[in-house]
């Protein structure tokens, strides 16, 4: 006896974004969040700002919420979707044709035509602190957006294009990226910079005006490119100083067994290491220099 039949597996689930509008009309602000599937506290922030349109209404303009850019990866809370493994923020514009993240790439650049501003969160690891990532010595429009968030440090970008908001820069749409601690393994998020990030991003829409409420005036820092600083031994990192301090050049930012760690430049600190067990190589801390 012999019987021949087909059992089907869907090998690729659908993948919905939900995009929400409010109001109508220009300036039209695009936030989002997600777009690497596991950088929780931005999403987190993103659901927050969604929840504070629900409850109040535009005074004018829209507002574009995209709360999770990359759904297939953030059911899984890693930075790539599991369908093609890409990396969302390195294929924009995307092609409507092509594999799951590019064609989602695609949307989401149909999605940011008309924004008059786009701010896209992200997250730096746990061991992080908050800043504004721009094209800011490229795009004068990028400064200016930068410029209007309370995030006290700005850090500039090293350009990298196939990314949302520097795709969009050369598009001549004024974007940015939040880097926010959190996110890593298991989706965590920190509150205290998710409150800082939200209050940040409903002040911008209170400067242009589109929001009720007192604008305050942001006055941020604006830094050079980030740079590593790695340890030349191994052993045992004991910090000094903690993420988002900044150093003078000499300062000691740690040591490793007895020899002290000293900051190369003045600048900022992003991520600062944990006490933990180091191998020759491995980044101590990564620090923008004051410019
Ligand atoms: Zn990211």
């Amino acid at each position: 006896m012999k019987k021949t039949y087909t059992r089907t597996v869907v090998d690729v689930m659908p993948v919905e974004l939900e995009f929400h509008l409010f109001g109508e009309g220009s300036p039209q602000v695009f936030f989002t969040g997600g777009i690497h599937g596991g950088e929780a506290t931005g999403i987190y922030v993103v659901q927050k700002v969604l929840a504070f349109l629900e409850e109040n209404e535009l005074l004018k303009g829209s507002v574009k919420v995209l709360p999770i850019g990359n759904p297939a990866a953030f059911r899984r809370l890693q930075r790539t979707s599991p369908y093609d493994n890409l990396d969302l923020n390195r294929i924009f514009p995307g092609r409507e044709d092509m594999t799951p993240s590019l064609a989602v790439a695609n949307i989401i650049w149909e999605e940011a035509q008309e924004a008059n501003y786009i701010v896209d969160m992200h997250c730096c690891g746990v061991w992080g602190a908050s800043y504004t990532l721009a094209v800011y010595k490229e795009f004068d429009f990028a400064k200016e957006l930068a410029g209007m968030l309370s995030i006290p440090r700005v850090i500039e970008s090293g350009g990298t294009r196939g990314q949302l908001f520097t795709n969009a820069c050369d598009a001549g749409i004024p974007a940015v990226i939040i880097e926010l601690p959190g996110g890593g393994q298991g989706g965590v998020i920190d509150l205290e910079a998710a409150e800082e990030c939200y209050q940040a991003l409903i002040n911008l829409l209170r400067q242009l005006g589109m929001v009720a409420g007192e604008a305050v005036k942001p006055e941020p820092t604006f830094y050079g490119k980030l740079r590593p600083v790695r340890t030349e031994m191994d052993g045992v990192f004991i910090p000094a100083i903690k993420a988002g301090d900044t150093v003078n050049e000499g300062d000691v930012i740690g040591h490793v067994n007895d020899t002290p760690i000293v900051a190369p430049y003045t600048g900022v600190t992003t991520m600062v290491r944990p006490a933990c067990y180091v191998f020759k190589g491995v980044p101590l801390a990564n620090l923008a220099p004051l410019t």
